[in-house]
């Protein structure tokens, strides 16, 4: 049976030109790159390059960005690192401004650091179609409030949120911007300039490149307090030695994306097929699309609750029919707690809905869609008889 891979947002296949490249730099650069002989010296060359690579594809400088093992990684560094500096400085119990969209790595570290007592938070609610505004931001933002952290496009709902206009209205203020752009990155400009922000995460795995791999922005002259201690590399902001392979993979798989017109491109073209499938999704009696509609939606992604339907066996019945989706996120799918995104549009309580979610990538044909369409019909009528 041909399989239908609909699951982008969870991860994408690696491009075979990133993989080609990983594999020569690991068989030819196998030096530490701290090391001070020529086979070092030639993988820290190699690591610069890259850095510089991914320097550009932000607007950044390379000694603005520090690799990471990916963007769990990243968004603790930045959250973490924003909030442990803070303390540390002034003594005091620091606010923080989040939202209910976040992914969990930024979500349940809040959470986390909230219930420990080290800091006082606010989620910011979405609207029932799961929008935010940037006056809702702004209004959250209190004398104590150090960090703001944003994410750009939600991995389960797709929202795309006004990142350059939450920037500007709380430009100037005293919060550091915190931006997770892991979803976004593959259609959307990541200018962190104009974005007005003063970290940013990524993740390789999102963009066709390996897993285990992301970076961080971080402004210069921003202070962080480390998450973790060791070695000098990365600036001293995140010791140990590097995944230079993954490092390498993850410039390839930027270089790849092209610029910005290529990927505004490749965005327009998904669309047009995410439109199909849910305008066909939704001729099915009681679904129901979750998150935005159009512009404000995210170019690959469909987001749908299913009444009348067990979310397990849907899932299942699914993967048998050669179709590779997830529940609202994959980091959530095959726990039994509910998805606080969704939970966040008021559409938990619901004991009998599945949510199910649908990513398109760059490879995915219509004649995939018309398929998958076909068969989510047919499964949905069968579990509800
Ligand atoms: N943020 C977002 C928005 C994501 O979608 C993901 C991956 N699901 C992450 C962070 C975590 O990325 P990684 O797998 O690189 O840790």
């Amino acid at each position: 049976m041909r399989r239908i891979y609909l699951d982008h947002a969870a991860t994408t296949p690696v491009n075979p030109h990133v993989a080609q490249h990983m594999r020569d730099f690991e068989l030819q650069h196998f030096g530490n790159p701290s090391s001070s002989h020529r086979e070092g010296q030639n993988a820290r060359a190699k690591i610069d390059f890259a850095r510089a690579a991914v320097g550009k594809f932000l607007n950044a400088k390379p000694q603005e960005i520090v690799f990471t093992s990916g963007a769990t990684e990243a968004n603790n560094l930045a959250t973490q690192g924003v909030i442990n500096y803070a303390v540390q400085k002034n003594k005091s119990k620091p606010h923080v401004v989040t939202t209910q969209l976040e992914h969990q790595s930024v979500y349940n570290t809040v959470k986390e650091l909230e219930k420990r007592g080290v800091i006082e938070a606010t989620f910011v609610k979405p609207d029932k179609n799961g929008k935010i505004r940037p006056d809702q931001i702004l209004k959250a933002v209190k004398k104590n409030t150090e960090l703001v952290s944003v994410i750009f496009v939600s991995n389960e709902i797709g929202t795309i949120l006004p990142i350059r206009e939450i920037g500007q209205s709380i430009k100037g203020l005293k919060p550091i911007f915190h931006v997770d752009a892991v979803q976004a990155a593959q259609f959307y400009n990541c200018n962190v300039e104009k974005l007005g922000c003063d970290l940013l995460t990524l993740s390789a795995h999102k963009i066709y490149g390996p897993k285990g791999i992301g970076a961080l922005y971080i402004k210069s002259g921003l202070k962080l307090a480390n998450l973790t201690f060791g070695g000098s590399q990365e600036y001293g902001k995140r010791p140990g030695t590097q995944n230079t392979a993954g490092i390498m993979g993850f410039a390839k798989a930027i270089e790849l994306l092209g610029p910005l017109e290529n990927r505004q491109d490749q965005a327009r073209k998904i669309s047009t097929l995410r439109d199909l499938l849910i305008d066909n999704a939704l001729r099915i009696k009681n679904v129901e699309l979750n998150g935005p509609t159009g512009e404000e939606r995210a170019a690959n992604n469909a987001s749908l609750t299913v009444y009348g339907v067990d979310q397990d066996a849907l899932m299942t019945a699914l993967d048998l029919a050669g179709i590779a989706a997830s529940t609202g996120s994959a980091c959530v799918s095959g726990s039994s707690v509910p998805s606080h995104v969704i939970e966040a549009l008021g559409k938990i309580g619901q004991a009998d809905a599945a949510t199910i979610r649908l990513t398109l990538g760059q490879n995915t044909k219509p004649s995939e869609i018309k398929s998958a369409v076909n068969i989510l019909t047919k499964i949905i009528k069968q579990l509800r008889r």
